[in-house]
């Protein structure tokens, strides 16, 4: 379930290790195509095309049926998931061993005005409206005479130190001044870039040094950095912070913490902050043949002596996915299972240009040496030839030619918030709740 990180390379094993003959293969998965999220903001920015981050399923899967709906209920006593199909019908699909990997959506708390005025980053529409709403605020601000309303569509929030957040801020900032460059009539001084973090520091788990390099060239490149900082509530036109300031703003892009999607609460099994409990062989307790990994699982780390559940990061899921997949195999030939096991290989992050911080294996950069790396990482582990070739293009072009700067108007009949964009109208029912006659 699921044609993310952990979803899309499980099923690709699968494949390749199973004979024909010994199982049939279901992909249940509502896109047909794996996205490559930690490039998300550089679509936002416009650096990459959409298309260039994504790998279509029906020519990377040879084997696997598709099954293009999400699951919606998990029946661990019957074997069966219950799966709400694009078109709206609803199938049940048996099995003897299930992979959940449907990953996390951006986690909203009871802020006034968040999930209706916000913004994700989560997907790709996200991304796309994400860029043709800042472009449309600088355009309406320049042709409008009143002061409040310029300063409001020049505002730009983002809420979340994280690196989904800093590369957010730090390269669509990089857009926005740019695109100022085409309405002489607009001053420059207008611009405000706010990044907010509740933490007293950016991105901890990149280490204090590079996470201080991080806030310090954000800083110097005008991003007002607010640390222990967040929001408190926002209509369309302001966002008051905790420290009592209200800023005037009609972008706010809320990429605080993700959780788990609502299908993992309907296994009724045991779950930590939303996140399925899994043992180190990535198995649901007392559930055999039932796998969970990536985001939406709480995985155990094994390699730090204080314990505790794996990062939510690509790296672990794809690397779960290894361990699922063997798992998997164990579980219908009756093998020994194995535990997953893997030291995080460290972090990059992207700051726009040339700039970008990076911890590969323990060894911190910052500076165009780190953007390098950056840049090489990514080109490494994108899903696909055909993706990595229209990466490399549209870094190319963008150096040569830079950014045309032009809305593809998916604003015109959509607000592309949170609310519409990210959480799923279908509410899922578990069946613990369906016993005890309860909604969700
Ligand atoms: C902007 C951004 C930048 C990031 N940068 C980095 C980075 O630099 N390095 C890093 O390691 N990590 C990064 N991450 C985190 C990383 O992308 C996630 O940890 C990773 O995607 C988790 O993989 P997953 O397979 O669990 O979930 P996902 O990759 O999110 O995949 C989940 C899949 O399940 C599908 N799905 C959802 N619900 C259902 C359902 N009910 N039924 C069936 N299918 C369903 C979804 O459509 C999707 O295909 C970043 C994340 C974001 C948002």
């Amino acid at each position: 379930m699921g044609s993310g990180f952990g979803g899309y390379t499980c099923a690709r094993l699968l494949e390749r290790w199973l004979r024909p003959d010994e199982a049939e293969i279901v992909l249940i998965t509502p896109k047909d195509y794996t996205l490559y999220l930690p490039l998300l903001p550089q679509v936002a920015a416009g650096v990459l095309q959409p298309r260039s981050i994504v790998a279509p399923l029906h020519t990377r899967l040879r084997r696997a049926k598709l099954l293009p709906g999400v699951a919606m209920d998990v029946d661990l006593d019957r074997r069966r998931c219950e799966v709400l199909k694009i078109s709206g019908e609803v199938t049940s699909v048996p099995f003897d061993v299930i992979v959940l990997a449907p990953g996390s959506m951006t986690r909203t708390f009871d802020i006034p005005g968040l999930k209706e005025h916000a913004r994700g980053m989560k997907t790709l529409a996200e991304a796309v409206f994400l860029r043709d709403h800042a472009i449309a605020q600088l355009e309406l601000a320049a042709s409008s005479s009143d002061p409040a309303e310029r300063a409001a569509r020049c505002g730009f929030v983002v809420v979340g130190g994280g690196y989904s957040g800093v590369e957010t801020a730090a390269t669509m900032q990089l857009v926005t001044r740019a695109a100022l460059a085409r309405f002489p009539g607009l001053d420059p001084g207008l611009l405000r870039w706010t990044l907010l973090d509740i933490a007293p520091k950016l991105m901890p788990e990149l280490g204090e040094q590079l996470g201080d390099a991080a806030t310090r060239l954000l800083r110097k490149r005008g991003i007002d950095v607010r640390l222990g900082v967040t929001l408190e509530s926002m209509t369309d036109t302001s966002a008051k912070l905790t420290d009592g300031t209200t800023l005037p703003t009609r972008t706010v892009v809320w990429t605080a913490g993700v959780t788990p999607r609502p299908v993992v609460s309907s296994l009724g099994t045991e779950t930590v902050k939303g996140r399925l409990v899994v043992g180190p062989d990535l198995q649901v307790p007392e559930h055999d043949g039932v796998f969970g990994l990536g985001d939406a699982a709480a995985v155990p780390d094994l390699t730090t002596p204080q314990g505790g559940v794996c990062g939510q990061t690509a790296q672990h899921a794809s690397r779960q996915a290894a361990t699922a997949a063997r798992n998997a195999i164990a579980a219908l030939r009756g093998g020994p299972m194995r535990e997953y096991r893997h030291r995080d290989l460290g972090l990059v992050v992207d700051l726009g240009g040339r700039d970008a911080v990076a911890r590969p294996l323990g060894v911190d950069l910052s500076g165009p040496l780190a953007q390098l790396v950056t840049r090489g990482y990514h080109l490494l582990t994108a899903p696909s030839g055909r993706t990595r070739f229209r990466i490399s293009g549209d870094w190319l072009m963008n150096m040569c030619a830079g950014d045309d700067l032009i809305r593809l108007d998916f604003l015109k009949d959509s607000p592309g918030t949170l609310d519409e964009l990210e959480h799923m109208p279908i509410k899922v029912k578990s069946r613990h709740e369906q016993k005890a006659g309860l909604r969700q």
